[in-house]
């Protein structure tokens, strides 16, 4: 069984990312999206266990100190964020690439534990369209949208040190970016299937 890909994507809020993989998969790319853990309210559509599983900071406090979560990471003052493990080593295991929607912090943490993860960062073309964006979706106050227009320079900044980066201009041009590096990832001597292969052919 050819194991999974884990691919990792990260950019600053309003950036695009979710409205990428809508578009990847609409495409045709078969892939798991990890539903991550949060403590944060539910916005306005949001459903538990579709978008994310909340939990009560206690559940999320447990979780950690059993060692449940791959990475977990504390945003935006007070809320948590975190990745299952079982959940993704479940999938990769099933032969199923995995994307994890998750912030710098997270993304090197997974790096880290897993090095074949493959670390993609969605930029905006400018910091007016992700202002724009932020503002235009309407689900944050004020006061939330100037702390993540805050962060997003911050997150930038380590975009350097990510596998590829996508610029959200057109988003049918990045879809087919996101499809390319996945294809790419998988021909690669090292990946773990054709390192296997390798090795069964000689
Ligand atoms: P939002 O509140 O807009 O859904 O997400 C806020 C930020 O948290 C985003 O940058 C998102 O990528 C990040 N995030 C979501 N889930 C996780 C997670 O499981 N782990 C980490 N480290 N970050 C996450």
């Amino acid at each position: 069984m050819k194991k999974g890909l884990l691919i990792v994507l990260s950019g600053p809020s309003g950036a695009g990312k979710g409205t990428l993989l809508a578009e990847v998969k609409k495409k045709g790319l078969d892939f798991v999206l990890s539903i991550s853990v949060t403590t944060r309210q539910p916005r306005n559509m949001e459903v538990d266990g579709v978008n994310y599983f909340f939990k009560t900071k206690e559940q999320v406090k447990n979780m950690i100190a059993n060692g449940e979560l791959l990475e977990s990471k504390q945003v935006y003052g007070d809320e948590y964020y975190g990745t299952s493990k079982q959940f993704v080593e479940m999938n990769l295991n099933a032969g199923r690439d995995v994307v994890l929607e998750i912030d710098t912090e997270g993304a090197f943490e997974v790096k880290s534990k897993m090095p074949d993860a493959v670390l993609i960062f969605i930029v905006p073309k400018d910091l007016e369209t992700l202002h724009a964006r932020l503002v235009g979706r309407g689900t944050e106050t004020a006061e939330q949208v100037a702390k993540r227009f805050g962060k997003a320079k911050e997150e930038i900044a380590k975009a350097v040190r990510y596998d590829y980066l996508i610029i959200n201009d057109n988003i049918d041009t990045c879809a087919e970016e996101f499809i390319s590096i996945v294809k790419c990832e998988k021909l690669k001597v090292h990946y773990e299937s054709n390192k296997k292969l390798i090795e069964q052919l000689i």
